[in-house]
């Protein structure tokens, strides 16, 4: 009788086994440190394509790895601020105060109850006015840019983590100025490309009137179904056009990861040997291993 499904050769037991060994690859791994601060904006304009929750796995995946996570929720929505745990009703101190009055990062900056090291700019409602308020204000583009550089000269963190909501507007220019590298997160699915070049045009025009440091370092394929020809098929079409930018790690689509937010957790800590959580920690160290670029 070959009917016990742990069988080796079984599909389930060839799946449970190359878990654990990605399991043991990952704890075997020490992550190095970059020795300057790496400013990463997460952007795509396109909605639900998982720009937040990529933010929030790939800066708990550091965290727990032993780096100093900043991450700063630019999208009006707060998920990013909902996700990791922190307080972003209506009158908490957010991003806002910080790019619309100036107020210190560090007037505002909360920890993150998942791990010490994993800090967080919330954002709240008032932010969804900011779009317009910025347009009158001196040096509007570079707002974010300033309060961060004075964050930073006495605060040493590793990474920092710029959540954007999904257009082109104002916010995310300011995550464009304020950062030395995009990761555009791109679903594995049919439209997968549309908007792309939109999106690359965009940093383009940033690059030359802005901030000639940018550029796109990483991009990461999310919400991959391995049972569909149609994911398969973006993958090599993304991974042609763009052979030095994508992670090996791919993001599946996963149920874990999608119910983590309501408990105001990363993946990472709510299930962190779920396949989804070790496919975000794979790509942290990528990242981390990578260095800037
Ligand atoms: P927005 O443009 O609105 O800011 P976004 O790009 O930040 O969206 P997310 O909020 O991260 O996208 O994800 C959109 C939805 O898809 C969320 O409900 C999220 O929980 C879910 N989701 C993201 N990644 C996965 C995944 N790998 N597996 C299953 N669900 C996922
Ligand atoms: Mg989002």
């Amino acid at each position: 009788m070959t009917g016990d499904p742990l069988d080796e050769g079984t599909p389930l037991a060839s799946e449970i086994l190359d878990l654990a060994r990605r399991r043991a690859n990952l704890a075997a791994q020490v992550l190095p440190l970059p020795s300057a601060t790496r400013v990463i904006t997460v952007a795509n304009q396109k909605g639900g394509v998982g720009k937040t929750t990529t933010t929030v796995n790939l800066a708990a995946a550091l965290a727990q790895a032993g780096a100093n996570v900043l991450v700063i929720d630019l999208d009006p929505q707060g998920n990013a601020s909902t996700a990791l745990g922190v307080e972003h009703r209506s009158d908490t101190a957010s991003v806002y105060d910080v790019i619309v009055d100036d107020q210190p990062i560090a007037e505002v900056v909360q920890t993150s109850p998942e791990f010490p090291g994993l800090t967080c700019v919330p954002a709240t409602i008032h932010l969804a006015g900011a779009e317009i308020e910025l347009v009158s204000l001196v040096a509007r583009e570079q707002r974010l840019r300033g309060a961060l550089q004075a964050y930073l000269a006495d605060h040493e963190v590793h990474y920092v983590f710029i959540d954007c909501p999904p257009s082109l507007g104002l916010l995310t220019i300011n995550a464009f100025v304020a950062a030395r590298e995009v990761l555009i997160p791109i679903q594995c699915e049919y439209y997968a490309l549309e908007g792309l070049s939109q999106l690359l045009n965009s940093i383009q025009l940033i690059q030359r009137h802005l901030n000639p440091e940018l550029n796109v370092s990483t991009i990461l394929l999310t919400m991959y179904d391995s049972r569909t020809n149609l994911a398969n098929q973006v993958v090599q079409e993304v991974r042609d056009h763009f052979p030095e930018q994508v992670l090996r790690a791919l993001i599946p689509r996963s149920v874990r990861i999608s119910e983590a937010p309501s408990y105001g957790q990363s993946v990472i800590s709510y299930d962190s040997n779920s396949p989804g959580s070790l496919s975000y920690r794979e790509a942290a160290a990528e990242i981390a291993h990578r260095g800037a670029r």
